[in-house]
C-alpha cells in the first residue's frame, strides 16, 4: 500500500461526563489532539453519555470549557451517545441478522449464579452460553448477547503496551444490549469508533481489557480494526492510585490557580511521553514532535512540584505583552490596580523571575501596581527596617534621588552605590529601610528595577508617604 492509500488519522477523546476532567483523562486526550494535529489528522471528541444517572450536564460543560482553555480544539461537532441509539440498535440488528448475536433469557440472578458456580470450580467467573443456540425471540427482560467465537485468539499490537493476545475461551458472551434497551459500552464505543472513523484508539490502560471484545465486535461488524494504544495510568508519587491527596486536581483548579495551559499540557505530555530527555516543550514543539511512538508503558508518577516548576518556566519565556492579558483575570480577582499598562508591562519582568504561577504573580505585582496613596505597609517590616538610622538613610536617599535627571536602572544602580560607597556603609545597611519605603513590605524584586519600573514621582512619592508614617 502507497502512503497516500493509507487511511487518514483520526483519532477521538470520549469522556463520560460523570465529573470535572482530570490530569489522567487530560493527557488522554493531549496525547489524541497531537497525534492527529502531528499528522494534519482530525480529532473528534465525543461525550459518552449513556449513563444516564452519573452523566451530567454539568460536567459535559465543565470537560468542554477545560478542553478549550488547554487549547485542545476539535474538529466538528460533538458526539452524543445519548442521542445515537438509533444507530447502536441498528448494529444490534444487523448483529442478529447475521447470526453474531442472540437473544438471552437469563436474568442477572441466574447469570450470577453462573458466576458463582465457575468461580466455585476454579474457572474464570463467566456466562456459559445456555441461551446461544436456543433461537429466542426479544422479549421483556431479555438481553441480546455477541456470539463470540469459541476457540481461538484475538491477538492486537498495542501502540504503547506491544503484542497482546487473548485467547477467545477466556471471554464468555458479552452483552451488546441491555435489558433496558440500551446499549452496553463496549458496543456503543466500537460503533461510534466505526461510523466516526476512527483510526487510532488512544485510551488509558484501564481499558485495555475491554479491547480483544471490542475487536470481536468490530469482526462480526465486518469492519477494520483501529490501531489501539492504552496509555499506563498516572500514579502518585508513592505509586498509588493517585487521588487528591496527592495534590492532584481537576483541571479547572488549575486554569484556577493560574497555571498556564501550554505549561500543563506539557508537564502532562512529558509524564507519558519522551523526546530524548528534553523536558521543555512549546505547544508547536509538540505538534512537530509527537508522532505516537515514545509512549511509556510504564506508569509515571505525577510531581505536583515539577509542574510547578515547568509552569515557572513557561512564564519565565513569555514577553511581558504577551503575560499582560493573561494576568488581568488574577489581578482583579486579587483586587490589584490594573488599569496602568504601561507600567505593568514595565513591572511584569520584575517578577517573572521569582513567580510561578500566575496567582503568586499578581499577589508579587502588588505592592509595584498599588500607587503610593494606596500602598499598606506591613507593620512589623516597617518597624524592623525604620529605626532612627534607617529612617535617616530614606530621609538621605529621598534627596538624592530627588535630584537625579535619569530615573533609569543604571543611574539608580549608580546612585545606591555611590550613596552606600560615600559613606562607607554595606549595602543591608541601606536597603531594608529603602525596601519598606518603597513596598511597603520586606522581600521583593532589585530595588533600583523598581524604582526605574514605578517612575519617579511614584517612587519618591512612596519614600515620602514612608517618612511620613
Ligand atoms: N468513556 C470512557 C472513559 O471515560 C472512554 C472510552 C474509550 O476511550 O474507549 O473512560
Amino acid at each position: 500500500m502507497t502512503n497516500s492509500a493509507l487511511p487518514a488519522i483520526v483519532t477521538r477523546f470520549a469522556p463520560s461526563p460523570t465529573g470535572h476532567l482530570h490530569i489522567g483523562g487530560a493527557r488522554t486526550a493531549i496525547f489524541c489532539w497531537l497525534l492527529a494535529r502531528h499528522h494534519g489528522g482530525r480529532f473528534v471528541l465525543r461525550i459518552e453519555d449513556t449513563d444516564m444517572e452519573r452523566s451530567r450536564q454539568e460536567y459535559t460543560d465543565s470537560i468542554l470549557a477545560s478542553m478549550r482553555w488547554l487549547g485542545l480544539d476539535h474538529d466538528g461537532d460533538p458526539v452524543y451517545q445519548r442521542q445515537r441509539f438509533d444507530l447502536y440498535n441498528e448494529a444490534i440488528d444487523q448483529l442478529l441478522a447475521g447470526g453474531h448475536a442472540y437473544w438471552c433469557r437469563c436474568s442477572p440472578d441466574e447469570v450470577e449464579t453462573m458466576r458463582e458456580k465457575a468461580r466455585g470450580e476454579g474457572r474464570k467467573p463467566r456466562y456459559d452460553g445456555r441461551c446461544r443456540d436456543m433461537g429466542l425471540a426479544a422479549g421483556p427482560g431479555r438481553v441480546v448477547r455477541l456470539k463470540a467465537p469459541l476457540s481461538g485468539r484475538i491477538v492486537f499490537e498495542d501502540m504503547v503496551k506491544g503484542h497482546i493476545a487473548v485467547e477467545a475461551s477466556e471471554l464468555d458472551d458479552m452483552v451488546l444490549r441491555k435489558a433496558d434497551g440500551s446499549p452496553t459500552y463496549n458496543l456503543a464505543v466500537v460503533v461510534d469508533d466505526i461510523a466516526m472513523g476512527i483510526s487510532h484508539v488512544l485510551r488509558g490502560d484501564d481499558h485495555v481489557n475491554n479491547t480483544p471484545r471490542q475487536i470481536l465486535i468490530y469482526r462480526a461488524l465486518g469492519a477494520d480494526l483501529p490501531l489501539f494504544g492504552h496509555v499506563p495510568m498516572i500514579l502518585g508519587p508513592d505509586r498509588q492510585k493517585l487521588s487528591k491527596r496527592h495534590g492532584a486536581k481537576a483541571v479547572i483548579e488549575y486554569e484556577k490557580d493560574g497555571l498556564l495551559p501550554e505549561a500543563l499540557v506539557n508537564y502532562l505530555v512529558r509524564l507519558g511521553w519522551s523526546h530524548g530527555d528534553q523536558e521543555l516543550f512549546s505547544l508547536e514543539d509538540l505538534v512537530r514532535l509527537f508522532d505516537g511512538k515514545n509512549l511509556n508503558s510504564a506508569a509515571s508518577a505525577f510531581d505536583p512540584e515539577k509542574l510547578m516548576w515547568v509552569n515557572a518556566q513557561h512564564l519565565r519565556g513569555q514577553s511581558p505583552e504577551a503575560l499582560l492579558p493573561r494576568l488581568l483575570p488574577f489581578l482583579a480577582e486579587a483586587g490589584v490596580p490594573a488599569t496602568d499598562e504601561p507600567l505593568m508591562a514595565r513591572c511584569i519582568p520584575l517578577v517573572q523571575p521569582r513567580a510561578n504561577s500566575l496567582t503568586e504573580m499578581a499577589a508579587q505585582l502588588r505592592p509595584l501596581l498599588t500607587p503610593a496613596k494606596d500602598l499598606i505597609y506591613d507593620e512589623a517590616a516597617l518597624a524592623r527596617a525604620m529605626t532612627p538610622e534607617g529612617r535617616e538613610h530614606v530621609r538621605a536617599l529621598r534627596t538624592t534621588l530627588g535630584a537625579l535627571v535619569d530615573f533609569d536602572r543604571e543611574s539608580l544602580h549608580a546612585c545606591l552605590h555611590g550613596y552606600v560607597e560615600q559613606r562607607a556603609l554595606k549595602f543591608k545597611a541601606v536597603a531594608p529601610p529603602l525596601r519598606v519605603a518603597l513596598l511597603g513590605s520586606a522581600g521583593g524584586p532589585d530595588l533600583a528595577d523598581a524604582m526605574a519600573a514605578l517612575g519617579k514621582s511614584e517612587a519618591l512619592a512612596r519614600l515620602d508617604k514612608a517618612l511620613q508614617l
